[in-house]
């Protein structure tokens, strides 16, 4: 007797048959996402992100899926969607609907609770994910992030304007003078967190208002989506419902002039109708390549604010709060140690904390200093790790058995400036820092004052032998 496939590899079956027939990045968008959840007499199960996603699989797939199900269920086959619906505004805990998937000869309309009547439009085989029926409201699925709120978003000095700046929007969004607001920063700096934090916060305070999250990426592919299928006025019409629109990494629109236009007259449209528009990007405005001027000037018309590298109290703040959210308990000098070590981006902090923490569950190791850098070690190091100011001074200090802060002050003791100096000078050897950089890092000095302090170290080294002990030891740790 031949084994019965279960719902994973009838899945994996009908994706190689779909993978060959439609565009690589439409694959991507559109069914990697899928996870197939069961299959019950003939009936394969399976999520979908948002009730967006449905529908546009509906709209756009159907005839490949049904083809598709057919010949890997036969004749009997049928697949039933279950969505995840969006309740940020509501409650903590996503819930699912199902759905199952249309068929033209029904004449019942299966749906329940469903904001589309899939039979409404008699003109058309399928629904059409961006045209209200019967000019109601859409309900627009949001695609934000719970966990990506206010309260979960450090503040620090890196982000204050641009985090007090999205809260006053989020507080009268389109009503402010912060429209566009545009965020930049390198990667990994939080962008999309505050951008989501702003989103769900119009939520909080304006239950009614329609707020859609996209990646530059989405948008674009629904676009070309949507020339392929001559529909263009359609997404043009469901851009235009929006009240908040936050749009991620607009620097992907580059070179896509098409996109660019169309970007470019909803863009207008909502301005106009004092709808919030909310951008981010890798680059201030100023900067951008490859987007037309109109364009970027539009971006200029509201606030452009940036995001910078966490300071290490933050760091600290940022993986305290997220073992917090998470339930786990880590030691504070082992958060301490990863927030010492990790400056380039905030993802990368909390991917080591993550390597940690899966490091510890499956050694069964206790989580420690000494798990902290055998692992760092492997962590950082393979991902070129940049010394710091800061770590430097956090080495030179736990050496003599003196506070970090301790630098920053303005005694002149003669140990403590001798460790400020020997700051200065790994500073100096072991970072692309600036005399001035350095200078104004350990205790507000100037190019002049780390000068002298490199000289003087120099000097001990050649002239001091228990002192070239000392310099070497410690340039072996910073090294580690
Ligand atoms: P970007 O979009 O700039 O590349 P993300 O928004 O994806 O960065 O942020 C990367 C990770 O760092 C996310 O998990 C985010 O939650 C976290 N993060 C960044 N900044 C903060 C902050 N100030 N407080 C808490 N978490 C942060
Ligand atoms: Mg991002």
């Amino acid at each position: 007797m031949l084994m019965k496939k279960n719902h994973v590899e009838v899945w994996d079956s009908c994706l190689k048959i779909i993978k060959d027939n439609i565009h690589y990045q439409s694959f991507k968008t559109w069914f990697e996402p899928i996870i197939p959840l069961k299959i019950e007499n003939s009936v394969l199960t399976i999520q979908v992100p948002s009730q967006f996603f449905y529908e546009w699989l509906e709209e756009h797939y159907i005839g490949l899926l049904k083809k598709t199900i057919t010949k890997e269920l036969g004749p009997e086959g049928r697949l039933e969607y279950s969505i995840i619906m969006d309740n940020t505004a509501n409650s903590k805990t996503p819930y699912s609907i199902k759905v199952p998937t249309s068929n033209k000869k029904d004449t019942k309309n299966p749906m329940v609770n469903m904001p589309i009547d899939l039979n409404t439009d008699k003109s058309r085989d399928i629904p059409n994910p961006f045209v209200i029926p019967g000019l109601k409201k859409i309900k627009v699925q949001s695609q934000l992030v719970d966990t990506y709120s206010f309260d979960n978003f450090v503040e620090g000095d890196c982000n204050r304007l641009a985090r007090s700046a999205g809260y006053a929007v989020a507080e009268n969004p389109g009503k402010t003078s912060f429209n566009p607001l545009y965020i930049y920063s390198n990667v990994g700096l939080g962008k999309t967190h505050l951008a989501h934090a702003i989103g769900l916060q119009v939520k909080q305070n304006y239950p009614n208002h329609t707020v859609l999250y996209v990646t530059t990426e989405q948008f674009i592919a629904q676009y070309i989506e949507s020339v392929r299928n001559n529909n263009q006025n359609d997404f043009v019409h469901f851009y235009q419902m929006i009240d908040v629109l936050i749009v991620d990494d607009i620097q992907f629109l580059a070179g896509k002039e098409k996109t660019q236009d169309v970007f470019f007259s909803i863009f207008n449209f909502l301005h106009q109708k004092s709808k919030q528009i909310i951008i981010t990007s890798d680059k201030p405005p100023v900067e951008m390549k490859g987007l037309e001027p109109r364009l970027l000037s539009r971006f200029k018309w509201g606030l452009a604010a940036d995001l910078q590298m966490p300071d290490l109290e933050t760091r600290i703040a940022i993986l305290q709060k997220r073992i917090y959210n998470d339930g786990i308990d880590i030691p504070y000098e082992v958060l301490e140690y990863l927030a010492y070590s990790i400056t380039n981006n905030v993802r990368e902090l909390e991917g080591a904390l993550i390597s940690i923490m899966a490091q510890s569950s499956l050694n069964k190791k206790a989580i420690t200093l000494d798990l902290a850098r055998s692992m760092i070690d492997k962590f950082v190091k393979s991902t070129t790790r940049e010394i710091s100011i800061d770590y430097i001074q956090k080495v030179v200090c736990d050496y003599f058995n003196l506070p970090v802060d301790i630098i920053n002050s303005k005694t002149r003791k003669r140990e403590i400036v001798q460790a400020r100096q020997l700051a200065m000078y790994f500073s100096k050897k072991h970072t692309k820092s600036s005399l001035a950089t350095i200078g104004l890092h350990c205790g507000n000095k100037d190019h002049a004052t780390v000068l002298h302090a490199c000289r003087t170290i120099n000097n001990l080294v050649e002239t001091d032998k228990q002192f070239r002990i000392y310099v070497e030891e410690l340039d072996k740790k910073i090294k580690i």
